[in-house]
């Protein structure tokens, strides 16, 4: 990566084409799996209360689900439901053979504890890879299910760079959902891996050493163009909501919504870039739809492996 290709703006990563591609290989995929073998891959998904947002992401989920041809369930429970009648759901789930994957949609209320019902999800079901056995099988290098966020945005830079080995690396946050899996995938491909949080001295230092810079932090548009080391590949995986820029729409409650890179500036001086929206975001859905169909493959000891 020169200077002079920065001297041009950033190529756009299409995370939306991406993903409409990665769904349809996952559709061939189903199709084969139903003629060969006669198996259908079932999502179970749960939601408890009536979170709007969750709603929403439930119901494009049931509805991607059922376009690649797979079976989708989702059960609702109300915002009053207990612990012990989630854990029996899961448990109905574990043991349910036309059911391959299961995912509980977070946030959950807070009578139930999130980590004992992600810790009671079958570890070969669970396609979120929330289960600390899932966890620990990537850490390990060993095959599991990986997180579908993280998944998403390491697909995409393999097929954006080709080769990772000895790139430098730097991943902003560390949660269990987006930085720590990420920072392992990164790891598992060779890079060499920073991970920086909100205790990180010199930040911008940090990030600008990144040949390859993931930004999952949830502040809207932190990093800076001056963060970014010219012709570097940024991955933007945060989606924050801020109130339209006209402002009779923000009167109106209308909202946009951004990332956690100042896309105008560090478009500038990247090399490659992913745009919110429509640049991490579809993967996630994609992404979890490939980790059903993987879950349901193992169950009968078949190879995983996409159709082109
Ligand atoms: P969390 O809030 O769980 O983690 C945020 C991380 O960012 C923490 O590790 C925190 O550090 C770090 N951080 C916060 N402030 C700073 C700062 N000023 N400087 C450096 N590091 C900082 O968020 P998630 O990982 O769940 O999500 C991150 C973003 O990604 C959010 O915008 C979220 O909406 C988005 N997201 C998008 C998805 C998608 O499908 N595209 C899926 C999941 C998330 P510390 O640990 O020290 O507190």
């Amino acid at each position: 990566m020169t200077d002079s290709a920065a001297a041009s703006p950033a190529r756009i990563i299409d995370g939306k084409a991406f993903a409409a591609r990665l769904r349809e290989r996952v559709g061939r995929g189903v199709e084969r799996l139903k003629a060969g073998h006669g198996l259908t891959p079932g999502l179970a998904v749960i939601i408890v209360g009536e979170d709007p947002a969750s709603q929403i992401y439930v119901g494009q989920k049931g509805e991607m689900t059922r376009a690649a041809g797979m079976r989708s369930d989702t059960h609702r429970l109300a915002d009053t439901a207990t612990e012990a009648e989630l854990l029996s759901l899961v448990d109905q789930l574990n043991n349910d053979p036309g059911i391959h994957g299961i995912l509980v949609q977070l946030p959950l209320p807070a009578q139930i504890d999130a980590s004992a019902v992600l810790a009671a999800i079958d570890p070969d079901k669970d396609v979120d890879g929330f289960h600390v056995i899932n966890v620990g099988r990537l850490t390990a290098g060993l095959p599991g299910l990986v997180p579908c966020t993280p998944l998403g945005c390491l697909m995409m830079l393999k097929d954006a760079l080709g080769d990772l080995t000895g790139l430098n690396a730097v991943v902003v946050g560390r949660s269990n959902i987006v930085g720590k899996p990420m920072a392992s995938l990164l790891l598992q491909e060779s890079c060499t891996v920073t991970i920086a949080h909100s205790k990180t001295r010199d930040l911008q230092g940090v990030c600008r050493q990144a040949d390859i810079l993931v930004a999952a932090v949830g502040r809207p548009e932190m990093v800076r163009g001056d963060w970014i080391k010219p012709g570097a590949t940024v991955i933007d995986v945060g989606i924050n909501r801020l109130p339209s820029k006209d402002p009779v729409k923000a009167a109106e409650g209308k909202t946009r919504v951004v990332g956690d890179v100042a896309f105008e500036e560090a478009s500038q001086v990247a090399g490659l870039i992913t745009p919110v929206p429509g640049g991490v975001g579809p993967m996630t859905i994609a992404c979890l739809l490939m980790n059903t169909y993987t879950a349901a493959c193992r169950s009968v000891g078949l190879d995983p492996t996409l159709p082109d």
